[in-house]
């Protein structure tokens, strides 16, 4: 059978709503809200985007910035949970986030995720304004410009080995989710995939998520029981 291998969304997944539109709203001047305009219209791409609406915000606000996430960001319901059933079951567990690295890593912290499995894109804050960074950048097979490239991300796990299966809840998730074996999808990328013709589980929280993975692997395990006893 093929190994299962969890590539999950973290804004708007993971957490209930998205991290960068809440630090804008918080922190930036209102020019933010243009440069989302221009994201949406796709005049401008995620990455350029997302580095320049940061660049409206001082560096020296960084510990502020944390803080205020860490005290209004919440959790999606089940995800400990969540993370407790990959482990428990083996299924490797990644997180790919167009998210940054200086909030990414402190609101998954209290998870205990390996940090070699947490994909986002990563942040300078030598300059005056904050400089994001991409180590995830699109390769040449990719020209969304995407920031953090999730579909770049999954073909590093290609081949016949893996049942890849995707998690999220946007835009930036849809090139992903059509490489995938599976979809856990919501809001926006839902309403795409069904638009699409791609089959995707819909998804409140991830207690539907494990339910649904858990009753797979009971049909695969009364399947293989089955084989088992017809070879023997
Ligand atoms: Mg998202
Ligand atoms: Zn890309």
């Amino acid at each position: 059978m093929k190994k299962p291998i969890i590539f999950c969304d973290f804004d708007g997944t993971i957490t209930n709503s998205d991290n960068i539109v809440s630090l804008m709203k918080r922190f930036a001047p209102k020019e933010w809200e243009q440069i989302k305009d221009d994201v949406l219209a796709q005049n401008l791409s995620i990455r350029e985007g997302v580095g320049q609406m940061f660049h409206l915000i001082p560096s020296a606000r960084k510990k502020e910035l944390l803080e205020y996430l860490l005290d209004t960001t919440e959790v999606r319901q089940g995800f400990s949970e969540f993370v407790n059933y990959t482990r428990r079951e083996e299924i490797e567990l990644y997180i790919v986030s167009g998210g940054i690295d200086f909030f990414v890593y402190p609101l998954l912290e209290p998870f205990g995720i390996p940090e070699e499995n947490i994909f986002c894109n990563g942040s300078d804050f030598t300059n005056k304004t904050i400089t994001i960074t991409w180590p995830y950048a699109c390769g040449e097979d990719c020209t969304n410009d995407c920031g953090c490239c999730k579909p770049g991300i999954l073909r590093r796990f290609e081949g016949e080995a893996y049942r890849k299966i995707v998690i999220g809840d946007s835009i930036t998730d849809l090139e992903a989710a059509k490489q995938a074996d599976q979809v856990f999808a919501r809001d926006y990328l839902a309403e795409k995939c069904k638009a699409l013709g791609i089959s995707a589980v819909p998804f409140e929280s991830f207690h539907d998520i494990i339910r649904k993975l858990a009753e797979e692997q009971e049909v695969y395990d009364e399947y293989s029981r089955e084989t088992l006893e017809r070879t023997c």
